[in-house]
């Protein structure tokens, strides 16, 4: 059996990516940014904690529990399958990967839902610590799907672990702000998300926003031809239009609009009328 991987060391490949991740936007950033990086960097760490801390404490115990009891009960999809622990670990990243596109449109397609998922979009600039930005609602509501996932795929502790480790990376890498080389950037994006790639879901266009839902491999797009490669980076505002200004996103805002009167988020002139 593979065991778990430690915390620590999960905790360890986080932290490297992001630093390298934030030092390669300050060599090569990728687009303009809107706002103060101090004042915003903050901002996302103080929503990243709170979400963290739902992460930590009903996430990850609910997901070990969980996986325990898949693999002594041999329960979901891949228990009924005998192969060697590393393929089962691959296609349950694999199928975890798959099962999260969906979740992810499902943010966006359910008003009670994306009341959550909003908070992550009405971010005015796009790097690294836009991907650590979830509201902790959004983090406790995702709890029980996490949970069908793995009964239903089988997924143990160990390859959660895994896949959890490789989608904090994958999540920091396509939100970085980051100018790669436009041939290694198409090169990458025939398998994974890429920043040019998700920077256009993160677009004011709504129907920009409507597109390039994957969060590891960039395949799901590509079966569900919700593929969109086609906008320029410096064509695209960062947000939500009816959050133009900074002044809708300070963090008091930001942690209390899921539990507000919602905006007509892709009218901005719904959105200046509310604002007035
Ligand atoms: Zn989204």
């Amino acid at each position: 059996m593979i065991n778990m991987l430690p915390p620590y060391l999960a905790g360890c490949i986080s932290a490297a990516v992001f630093l390298g991740l934030t030092l390669a936007e300050l060599r090569r950033p990728l687009r303009r940014r809107v706002e103060s990086q101090l004042v915003r960097e903050s901002r996302n760490f103080a929503v990243a904690g709170l979400g963290a801390a739902v992460t930590a404490l009903a996430e990850i115990p609910a997901a070990t529990w969980l996986g325990g009891i898949v693999e002594q009960r041999k329960w979901g999809l891949l228990s009924a399958l005998a192969m060697p622990a590393w393929l089962r670990i691959a296609l349950s990243a694999l199928l975890l990967d798959y099962t999260l596109y969906i979740w992810h449109v499902l943010t966006h397609k359910v008003p009670f839902l994306w009341r959550f998922h909003l908070v992550h979009h009405v971010d005015l600039d796009l790097d690294a610590s836009t991907a650590l930005r979830f509201h902790f609602g959004e983090l406790a509501l995702s709890v029980p799907w996490r949970a069908a996932q793995i009964v239903a795929i089988g997924v143990s502790p160990a390859a959660f672990t895994v896949w959890q480790t490789a989608l904090v990376a994958s999540i920091l890498f396509h939100h970085s702000n980051v100018e790669l080389p436009i041939e290694l950037e198409r090169l990458l994006n025939r398998i994974f998300v890429t920043p040019r790639m998700h920077g256009i879901h993160h677009s004011m266009v709504e129907a920009e926003t409507n597109s390039n839902w994957s969060s590891g491999l960039s395949l799901w797009d590509r079966l569900h031809g919700t593929l969109r490669l086609d906008v320029p980076q410096q064509a695209i505002t960062i947000g939500v239009p009816a959050y133009g200004d900074s002044a809708d996103v300070t963090l008091p805002k930001l942690l209390i609009i899921p539990f507000r009167h919602q905006r007509s988020d892709w009218s901005g002139k719904d959105a200046a009328g509310q604002r007035r």
